[in-house]
């Protein structure tokens, strides 16, 4: 049995509406770098998936990091000099400043608005963290802020930082080799949908439609807050990372815009495979080379480790004016987009789990190919004789199947038919990372 990228029936977030209805779920939780919305987010997962949970305690070093006291917050709020109470952080978790210190004071609203963030558009409350900071504050609207009237504000802030532990959720799915194919996304968001919701579930998603798979690669899925989750994993793994063959940070995946794909550093088989997918989907897309900005992958791709990482998403983090504000909310998200960016990682995931590289093991001069009946269509209807001469004239043990679909403008799933019989037919011979495989005879 081969990868089928159809979505198998019954998988429970094989829909838009499913995978939209589970942002709704985790919509209001207080995500942050650490804490209970971290946990509840897991939790939520692990109902669907069998995932482990890792927490790294507080004040444990993670290469030049350190795990910081974990962030819970009960209640916080402003109340105006009217007994009004604003920025109330049970109506939106947005109103707070990211990993704000306790504070219960009075104060002028000249000093109030030292720890007031807006939005440039006036009608949305920005999103902001202050993780490095000891600090305090609130975001809201302009036109709120605009709206404050000099007097006397009570600010009260309801919240721990305790030593604790960051936490991050892996689930690893076995296939037929031990390398793997790595797919990351970050949970340290708090109620914003696309920028962050939508690669949570469209990888939780993945995860569902690959369990019900054969698969040749094995896959591991990690959810964890941005830069210092990767990190965490990266040290709890050191001695693995060689497994990791292929990988994909996630972000962004449920907005309007065209897919976007952000090239390795090192330069990857996974490059090549996304790009190929995009490509032949004909939908519309961009194509980016590596910049040491951006998301997770930053942490993947330091030049310490170095890992065939590259970066999916839709319109990139920055790009969508709804970033990081109010705005980017479940109406921004649509279903269809969220299905749409699920099929395109499953047929990126099929292309991977496809390419192969092969040997010519009769290099000089042709072989004959019509005594071995390899002169007709065979393996398939999608097997061609132009197919059969490609693969034989390029295969050198150094170009993958993708390579020479790149260079004959054939599609891979002609070219792997191709070679199937020729292998069939001991012409040619798999590369393995160990060497040469010895022929299969299947
Ligand atoms: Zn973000």
């Amino acid at each position: 049995m081969e990868f089928d990228h159809s979505l198998t029936p019954g998988s429970e977030l094989g829909t838009g509406e499913a995978m939209h209805a589970f942002m709704g779920e985790l919509f209001p939780f207080n995500r942050s770098l650490t804490g209970e919305g971290v946990r509840s987010t897991l939790a939520a997962l692990g109902r669907r998936l069998p995932l482990s949970v890792v927490e790294t305690p507080t004040g444990t070093q993670v290469f030049d990091w350190s795990v910081p006291p974990e962030w819970n917050v009960r209640e916080a709020w402003i109340e105006t000099p009217d007994g009004a109470r604003i920025a109330d952080f049970a109506e939106s978790n947005l109103h707070l400043l990211g990993y704000s210190v306790p504070v219960d004071a009075t104060l002028s609203l000249g000093e109030l608005r030292d720890h007031l963030f807006t939005h440039p558009d006036p009608e949305l409350v920005p999103y902001r963290t202050a993780y490095w900071a000891r600090r305090w504050g609130f975001c809201m609207s302009r036109r709120q802020l605009e709206e404050l009237r000099e007097g006397t504000y009570r600010v009260h802030i309801d919240a721990t930082l305790e030593p604790g532990s960051l936490s991050y959720g892996e689930l690893a799915i076995a296939g037929r080799d031990e390398q793997e194919f790595l797919l990351t996304t970050y949970v340290c968001h708090p109620s914003l949908a696309n920028d962050n919701l939508s690669g949570i579930v469209v990888l939780a998603a993945l995860a569902e439609a690959l369990s019900a798979q054969p698969l040749r690669y094995s896959y591991r899925f990690l959810w964890s807050p941005g830069t210092l989750g990767p990190l965490c994993w990266l040290h709890n793994n050191l001695d693995r990372l060689d497994r990791v063959e292929h990988g994909l940070v996630v972000s962004c995946l449920g907005d309007p815009g065209a897919f976007t794909y952000k090239r390795s550093r090192r330069g990857a088989d996974i490059d090549a495979a996304a790009e190929y997918a995009l490509s032949a989907s004909g939908l519309a897309h961009a194509i980016r080379s590596w910049t040491p900005l951006g998301g997770d992958e930053r942490q993947f791709c330091s030049p310490g480790f170095d890992l065939p990482v590259g970066a999916f998403s839709r319109s990139p983090a920055d790009a969508f004016p709804e970033y990081h504000s109010s705005a980017d909310n479940l109406d921004f998200v649509r279903p269809e987009a969220l299905l749409e960016s699920l099929q395109m990682l499953l047929r990126i995931v099929e292309v991977v789990e496809r390419n192969e590289t092969y040997v010519n093991r009769t290099p000089y001069g042709e072989p004959q190919l019509g005594r071995r009946g390899l002169y007709r269509p065979v393996g398939g209807e999608s097997s061609s004789e132009g197919a059969l001469l490609w693969v034989l004239n390029l295969s050198d043990g150094s170009r993958s199947l993708l390579d020479i679909a790149q260079q004959s403008g054939l599609p891979l799933e002609e070219l792997r038919s191709a070679a199937d019989a020729l292998e069939e037919n001991e012409l040619v011979e798999r590369v393995t990372r160990a060497g040469l495989e010895q022929p299969s005879g299947r």
